[in-house]
């Protein structure tokens, strides 16, 4: 039997690529996007393999541009290549730096039209009956050695592991050691009419003296405020920003939301046929969905 560990955006998405041949063991609902508004950004960008797949789905392949700007010193600055992307890469990154980022960090791109909340939430009712069911069939994973699942209700012969878990978990289940860094991130959903991104639709702060690392404008006057620690008092701090014309929607915190650093080399988990994939399940911060469906493209499993 081959299995797919997470029922996130990433694990549905896993499902679809590679065939009813594998079975979803469900964990949870997707950290970032099971809220409305969600937490994560909003974006498919589109390539090839996400293209096919959004067919198979007999989803609209229509596209958006969407670009966004670095702030520097109060400034929007709509280039890829600036001061500002670097200052904003150190503040992220912290003393653990991801070798590819000044590579791979873009600002702009063409991404579905179809938003990351809504694919969620159509392939959750698309595959409800199977992670209802398969989640009383599986209980909880307590260990994964010698090709077994052990969980709560028995144990499973496995042939091959897509896992979308963030990695920390999967190796605690493996007996594998992690050492990986990751920042907490706290979330702040606002309303205030004064903010004016010139029609970018996140801004990368870099300005390091600020507690937050991006603002994301996901509607009119709405706003989420991506934050590397608890603002304690956020009407208060986020609105010497914006004249104090500011109300606060919702908040929350999710811990090791980000994973920094170097991506751990993974063959150990491969020779024993396991693949993490995606962005936590791989500990890379680049790898968003589209690179991760392409992963799962390319594996040929
Ligand atoms: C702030 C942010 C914004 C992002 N924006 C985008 C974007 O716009 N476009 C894009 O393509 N990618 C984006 N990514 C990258 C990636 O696509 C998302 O992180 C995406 O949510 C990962 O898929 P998921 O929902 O399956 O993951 P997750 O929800 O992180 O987890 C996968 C599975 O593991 C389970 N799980 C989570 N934590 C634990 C735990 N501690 N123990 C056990 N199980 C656990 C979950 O319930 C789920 O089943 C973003 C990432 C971050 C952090």
């Amino acid at each position: 039997m081959n299995f797919i560990l997470g029922s996130g955006i990433l694990g549905l998405l896993a499902k679809v690529a590679l065939g009813d041949q594998w079975c979803i063991i469900p964990f949870g609902r997707s950290r970032f996007y099971s809220f409305n508004p969600p937490i994560g950004d909003n974006y498919i960008i589109r390539n090839e393999f996400t293209a096919d797949l959004f067919s198979r789905l007999g989803f609209s392949q229509d596209i958006q541009y969407i670009n966004g700007a670095y702030s520097y010193n109060g400034e929007l600055i709509f280039s890829n290549e600036s001061f500002a992307k670097y200052e904003y890469i150190d503040k992220l990154f912290a003393t653990d730096p991801h070798p590819l980022a000044k590579t791979l960090l873009r600002i702009d791109f063409m991404a579905h039209s179809i938003s990351i909340y809504e694919l969620y939430h159509r392939l959750l009712e698309r595959y409800k009956s199977e992670i209802l069911e398969n989640n009383i069939k599986y209980g909880d994973i307590n260990n994964i050695t010698d090709h077994i699942i052990s969980t709560t209700t028995g144990k499973y012969q496995y042939t091959k592991i897509i896992s979308t878990l963030p990695l920390p978990t999967l190796n605690k289940y493996s007996n594998l050691s992690s050492g990986l860094s990751s920042r907490d991130m706290w979330y702040y959903h606002v309303t205030t009419p004064l903010l004016n991104f010139e029609n970018a639709k996140f801004v990368l702060v870099g300005d390091k003296p600020y507690d937050f690392h991006k603002v994301v404008n996901i509607g009119p006057q709405e706003y989420i405020f991506h934050c590397l620690k608890d603002l304690v008092n956020p009407i208060q701090y986020l609105g010497m920003f914006v004249n104090n014309q500011l109300k606060l929607l919702n908040s929350t915190f999710i811990p090791q939301a980000i994973p920094i650093g170097m991506p751990p080399n993974i063959s150990n988990l491969e020779q024993m046929d396991i693949y993490p994939v995606g962005c936590h399940g791989q500990h890379d911060y680049f790898m968003d969905l589209a690179s991760s469906i392409k992963r799962l493209y390319k594996m040929k499993l």
